[in-house]
């Protein structure tokens, strides 16, 4: 494939001719090659959009009606269906990520499309009550143009939730993907454009986030940025964002527990415990990546999470392993480097996976790992380690589970496993976080239930109607007529 960005419907080569190889995580070979982005790249993919809606919002895209809006992503979502083969086996050849969450991300991907399809004409402002001889009414206009920062770890739905929802509400938008995950995005802008889609609603600038990322974020032609990625690097976005006013939502890590009671239903528990923690080989934001377990039931149940570790597989995604192979060598080292760390506090493996047999030894293969009696202090217990790393505290009673649960700068997600009615209410209103799971555990949630953070988790939400309200700006009129 020659690389190129996707600006005002069309492949677009970087200016410079610069470009970037696109690595197979699973044996560490180059495979494609990517447009390396630029400031000016990134000012082309902006004037494109600007273009779409218009000075006055009047452009072809700002004009088209939240009707049309909404049947061009269904459109998009039918055909994101009926390419769902080519799709998975292109993502997980680009990550790394098993089959099986390749395909989960494409049947979600597609659902964001038809959610937000369905929503664009639900979208309304209100007539606000005022003096006698006014009317007031409220409209809800789209920023205008819109900046996407997507990561690596879910491309497709981080790009279905963001994308989707900013379509919907009228924005064109500009796409930064990670210089690690940025097949998909081009195959779905290319897809977008087939289907109708008018020319700059849709752009997408690929290269590394120093450059193509940090210009987007300081263009002063972007209206709203979100943001999906580390609390770091969200943290220089909101800088350079809030230097020119301009609104951010930001999606940052977590440090989730999963809270487990001794009278939880443990068969149940088990293995949606087990999965929110190795689903993409860790590399999840709304990991569960805490396992904290009432004393009574502590030995018992970490035997059986431990005996489910030990039977874990890492491969090759073309083997269907439970893990396929971290992104990135950087990402591989900054797991090792947590490892290492857990030796040096000297903290007690209680189990490990393995690693497939005949696995390439270029890949970045990392096997299932379960600590035990971690103390609160550990950098593994405060850290977000991003692989498939959980570890396991014991807790006296339901206030010391409170404590430790919220004992985290981060706020994302939260699991409660019990079946007392009560507790179940009191925990959920308790923790400090963005979603709380009480009995189940969504590693991220439903296409239809807001998401996002409290404290370095970021701000803002996104998934639901919710993101849809974030994508536009509301307008007050006041109309005197006597
Ligand atoms: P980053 O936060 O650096 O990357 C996330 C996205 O931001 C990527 O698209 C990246 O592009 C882009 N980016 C990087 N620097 C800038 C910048 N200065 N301005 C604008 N955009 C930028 O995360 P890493 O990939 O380095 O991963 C580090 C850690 O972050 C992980 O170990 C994990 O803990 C966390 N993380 C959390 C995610 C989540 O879902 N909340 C997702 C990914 C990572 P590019 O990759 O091309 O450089």
């Amino acid at each position: 494939m020659t690389a190129h960005h996707f600006i005002g419907n069309a492949r677009v080569p970087a200016r410079d001719g610069r470009t970037i190889p696109v690595i197979d995580p699973a044996d560490g070979q180059p495979f494609d090659e990517l447009a390396r982005g630029s400031a000016d790249d990134v000012d082309q993919a902006v004037r494109a959009a600007q273009a779409a809606m218009g000075p006055h919002l009047n452009g072809p895209w700002a004009t088209t009606c939240a009707r049309d809006r909404g049947r061009l992503l269904a459109r998009w979502g039918h055909a994101v269906l009926a390419q769902a083969d080519t799709l998975a086996a292109l993502e997980a050849r680009d990550t790394g990520k098993a089959p099986a969450t390749a395909r989960n991300d494409v049947a979600a991907l597609a659902r964001y499309f038809e959610y937000y399809a369905g929503a664009c004409d639900k979208l309304h402002g209100e007539t606000l009550p005022y003096e006698s001889g006014y009317t007031v009414l409220t409209v809800r206009e789209p920023h205008g143009v819109t900046g996407h920062i997507i990561p690596w770890n879910y491309p497709m739905q981080i790009f279905g939730r963001s994308v989707g929802a900013a379509l919907a509400a009228g924005n064109a938008c500009v796409v930064k993907p990670a210089e690690d995950a940025s097949l998909s995005t081009l195959h779905l802008a290319e897809l977008a454009a087939d289907i109708g889609f008018p020319a700059g609603a849709l752009n997408v600038v690929t290269g590394y986030g120093i450059e193509a990322g940090a210009a987007l974020t300081a263009h002063p032609g972007i209206a709203h940025i979100s943001f999906t990625g580390s609390t770091l690097t969200g943290q220089h976005v909101a800088e350079a964002a809030a230097r020119r006013h301009c609104p951010v939502t930001l999606e940052l890590g977590g440090k989730s527990p999963q809270i487990v009671f001794e009278d939880a239903d443990l068969d149940k528990a088990l293995p949606v415990i087990v999965n929110a923690i190795i689903q993409n080989s860790g590399q999840t934001c709304s990991a569960g990546s805490r396992l904290l377990v009432q004393e009574s039931i502590y030995e018992t149940f970490l035997a059986r999470v431990a005996e489910r570790f030990r039977d874990l597989r890492t491969g090759p995604p073309s083997r269907h392993p439970d893990l396929g192979p971290l992104v990135n060598r950087k990402q591989f080292e900054r797991v090792h480097q947590m490892l290492d760390v857990a030796r040096e506090e000297h903290l007690t493996e209680a189990a490990r996976g393995r690693i497939m047999e005949g696995a390439p030894a270029a890949g970045y293969y990392q096997e299932a790992v379960l600590f035990r009696d971690v103390p609160g202090d550990s950098a593994l217990a405060r850290q977000e380690i991003f692989g498939p790393v959980l570890v396991a505290q014991p807790f006296r009673d339901e206030a010391h589970a409170l404590d430790l649960a919220n004992d985290t700068e981060y706020g994302l997600v939260a699991g409660v496993w019990t079946r007392d009615g009560a507790r179940q209410l009191r925990l959920a209103r308790q923790l400090r976080c963005g979603q709380v799971f009480v009995n189940n555990y969504g590693a991220g949630g439903g296409v239809e239930l807001p998401f996002g953070g409290v404290k370095s988790s970021g701000y803002g939400r996104e998934k639901g109607f919710e993101a849809l309200l974030g994508f536009t700006v509301l307008k007050t009129v006041s109309i005197h007529h006597g």
